[in-house]
């Protein structure tokens, strides 16, 4: 049983003070206010959020993209060109590298969970390894090193475009056909049960124009109630792809066919008509949102306000990975509305401010999109918790909704100082607990990659 005691505590009621809260089990035991100082003092205890799309390898090619391109005008497809290349040589022990900086930095962030949307799944030449799920298993591997929960979604992809053109040479790691995937898919839902009884396994069709419509239903029912991801409208030419090839804009197709629920989450969701974004807030599924790769990539804004007063879920992802950041993409996030809009406090309400609104919102929404029993602190959920620093120079002063804006407005997640997964306290003093072995093995994996690029 571990026991903490929180100077604030933010709980499903609201802000409390003095809060103990006991752990048993990897879950939450109990919650009390008012109590006197018992156990670990932390500071503000906060629920961990789960980070809700991730492609782990992307975090190697960080700040490789920056420079102009060929293409007169630098885009999305240039940045794709050099993942491509990037592709041409990485092997299994650079990913299971790679992937544990990733989640060591989410941890250290404040996220308890990584939804790993993972789709790398063959060797450079695209044919499958002797174990299928071999690099699956990477994945998993590296959340049994950092102690992050792991929601895995194996990834479909089949075809280089909507009309359905084989794979280009980039492409060729990722592919296969509906029979192999399911084979696929049972071997690293294997792989993932060695992790943890809080990690779990859920199913991703890549996106409309890398899955033919059948597959897309079949794999519906494959996720059997469990997490359903898939890429939707993140840019024009998508959009315009789409409609040129079956007569209806990305979320008109989905809502016509795949009669989305709460078991699904939707990344990026950029390019929304207003009808459309009200629609799809309304099914229940959540918007994944990963606004510092969606600003690094200018897919556009997304329609925070009218999602958000339609009802609709958010989740937030950090996609690329080209920063690990959980107060900045929430900081993003509101900016990239009032930059919009002219306007300021865009997602504050009249009961709550802008950040709790904001991380609230991640929690909930984050819990749902990775299948994941969490996202408050109560009795029962799995202990993804996190603590920020009481004593921190920009907290001074602060109460209530107050802690979390100056967190997320005027702070970092160098304020984050512990971060528990399921129970497990990986993050303590804001550093990760194996941080050095994981930096050390990092650096060994990307040197020969990035001087080859
Ligand atoms: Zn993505």
């Amino acid at each position: 049983m571990t026991e903490l005691w929180a100077d604030w505590a933010l709980l499903p009621t609201g802000w409390a003070r003095d809060v103990r809260v006991t752990l048993a089990a990897g879950r939450i035991a109990s919650v009390m206010a008012g109590s006197a100082p018992s156990g670990t003092r932390v500071g503000v205890l906060l629920p961990a959020p789960a980070n809700a799309h991730s492609h782990a390898f992307q975090r190697a090619m960080a700040g490789l993209t920056e420079g102009r391109g060929p293409n007169p005008r630098d885009s999305f497809w240039t940045w794709r060109q050099l993942m491509f290349r990037f592709l041409d040589q990485l092997n299994p022990d650079q990913i299971q590298a790679i992937a544990a900086f990733v989640q060591m930095e989410m941890l250290e962030a404040g996220y308890a969970c990584n939804v790993e949307f993972h789709y790398l799944h063959h060797d450079p030449g695209g044919v499958p390894y002797a174990d299928l799920a071999e690099t699956s298993g990477r994945i998993a591997a590296a959340a049994s090193q950092t102690g992050i929960g792991l929601t895995l979604l194996p990834v479909l992809y089949q075809f280089g475009g909507l009309d359905q053109r084989p794979l280009a040479p980039g492409q060729i790691r990722f592919g296969n056909d509906l029979g192999r995937f399911t084979a696929l898919h049972a071997a690293a839902k294997a792989a993932v049960s060695t992790v943890g009884p809080d990690s779990c396994t859920g199913v991703a069709p890549h996106s409309l124009r890398a899955v033919q419509p059948k597959d897309l239903l079949a794999l519906r029912g494959m996720a059997d109630g469990g997490p359903f991801h898939m890429h939707l409208a993140e840019q024009v030419a998508e959009v315009e792809e789409v409609q040129a090839q079956t007569g209806q804009r990305p979320v008109e197709w989905v809502l016509s066919h795949l009669a989305p629920g709460p078991d699904c989450c939707f990344i990026h969701c950029t390019q929304m008509l207003p009808t459309e974004t009200e629609a799809l807030a309304r099914s229940g599924a959540v918007a994944g949102l990963c606004p510092i790769t969606e600003s690094s990539l200018g897919d556009g804004i997304f329609d925070g306000l009218r999602w958000f007063d339609a009802g609709g879920v958010m989740a937030i992802g950090s996609d690329s990975n080209i920063r690990i950041a959980l107060a900045e993409e929430l900081r993003t996030l509101d900016y990239s509305q009032r930059l919009r809009d002219h306007s300021r406090a865009a997602l504050a309400t009249s009961d709550l401010s802008t950040g709790r609104r904001l991380f609230q919102a991640a929690c909930a929404g984050g819990a749902q999109a990775a299948g994941r029993h969490s996202g408050q602190i109560a009795p029962g959920l799995w202990a993804d918790l996190m603590a920020l620093e009481a004593d921190h120079v920009d907290l001074a002063g602060r109460q209530g909704d107050r802690l979390l804006d100056a967190w997320i407005f005027a702070g970092d997640d160098r304020m984050v100082t512990d971060v528990w997964s399921a129970g497990r306290h990986m993050v303590q003093g804001g550093r990760h607990v194996a941080r050095a072995q994981i930096v050390a093995a990092y650096r060994r994996a990307v040197a020969p990659l990035i001087s080859a690029l």
